[in-house]
């Protein structure tokens, strides 16, 4: 065999990112929402889609998408970037304000995307910790910012995969760090930012470096068709727009984007359901034995068993239903994580755990 080229030598002990899927009846392992967007709205999209000139190359800057977006919160259209799923935005992010000789904060545990994302734009990544209750501590989130001069802070709120709501205090300290020490830009990653009773968009203005993402992909219902947005001051938007490639949005993305938007109502309902069952799940795992439930502000619930988390997913497995293993993810020892599903997914979910916790 002919020798192939090796990839970059920082790229070499890059694993690449997982989440294992397997074939059973209850999926709850991948945060999605569990109801298809409404049918009215494929209607719409298909229809726009139809009268779309497939020829010509999308509207580069998709203008319409963005005001409509920017409208929807309340925001002018120049501050919003939209992207391929909000790991595009944060790709872009990273490409823009990381990069050799930059460095990145994050809070472990956390979505493993931002460090993965950080390694291959060649952005240092400098690990802070949470406390045991999963929050950041704006103390030691001000040293680190003093210490290490991050040129981007990753603050997930609600966080992946502990559901942690930060509160607004830290958020404050963590900005004022970022301000003084640099300034740093500080990304707020919200991709379940409808679920929680705070958000930090009030926050984004033009004259702080403040960034928040938002996805389409679970409270809109659409993740099959990749959109994510960025809502931050217009010159940071500027920055992005020139780092990302021409034409990356599809007439496809562009359009549905706009379409769903019609259906704000709908996806409301869906947001007020999905935190119902949350809660109805969060109080039927504390009675399970032996389960530490952590407070989640998303469309999922992360909880430590006190035995084998491992084996008990397996055991789930074995019952038909399939949720995230973080058992042996630093911090997480034991712990799995849950997708908020259609209550009867719920309900089956929790039946399992009982019959594995109770050796049935
Ligand atoms: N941020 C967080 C915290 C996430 O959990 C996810 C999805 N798992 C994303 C961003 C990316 O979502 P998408 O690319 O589908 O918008």
């Amino acid at each position: 065999m002919s020798p192939l080229p090796e990839p970059r030598e920082d790229l070499r002990a890059l694993e690449g990112y997982h989440s294992p899927q397997l074939d059973v009846d209850v999926r709850l392992n991948t945060n999605e929402s569990p109801f298809p967007p409404p049918p009215a709205f494929v209607d719409a999209w298909t229809d726009a889609l139809r009268a779309a000139p497939l020829h010509r190359y999308p509207d580069r800057a998709a203008s319409a998408l963005r005001d409509a977006i920017g409208a929807h919160l309340g925001q002018p259209g120049e501050r919003i970037f939209a992207a391929n799923g909000s790991n595009e935005v944060l790709q872009t992010l990273l490409l823009t304000y990381g990069g050799p000789g930059r460095r990145a904060l994050v809070f472990e545990p956390t979505y493993a995307l931002h460090s993965h994302i950080c390694r291959i734009t060649g952005t240092e990544v400098v690990e802070g910790e949470r406390d045991t209750d999963f929050r950041i501590s704006p103390t030691e989130a001000g040293s680190l910012i003093a210490a290490e001069r991050p040129a981007v802070v990753f603050v997930c709120s609600p966080n992946n995969p502990t559901g942690t709501v930060e509160a607004r205090a830290t958020l404050d300290a963590i900005v004022g760090a970022a301000l003084d020490h640099g300034p740093a830009l500080v990304v707020v990653d919200e991709a379940y930012g409808e679920f929680a009773d705070r958000s930090a968009l009030d926050l984004v203005a033009d004259d702080l470096p403040v960034v928040v993402v938002r996805t389409y992909s679970k409270v809109w219902s659409l993740a099959a068709l990749r959109l994510g947005f960025a809502v931050g001051p217009s010159r940071i938007v500027d920055e992005l727009d020139k780092v990302v490639l021409p034409y990356h949005l599809s007439v496809a993305t562009q359009t549905a984007g706009l379409a769903a938007l019609a259906f704000g109502d709908a996806m409301q309902e869906r947001v007020t359901t999905l935190v119902a069952e949350r809660r109805r799940l969060e109080h039927a795992l504390a009675l399970l034995p032996g389960l530490t439930v952590f407070p989640s502000g998303a469309n999922f619930v992360l909880f430590r068993t006190a035995g084998d988390g491992h084996a008990l997913w397996q055991g789930l497995v074995d019952h038909g239903v399939l949720v995230r293993d973080f058992s042996r993810w630093p911090r997480l020892d034991d712990c799995l994580r849950i997708t908020v599903g259609t209550p009867d997914e719920n309900d089956r979910c929790v039946a399992a755990l009982r019959a594995v916790l109770e050796g049935r």
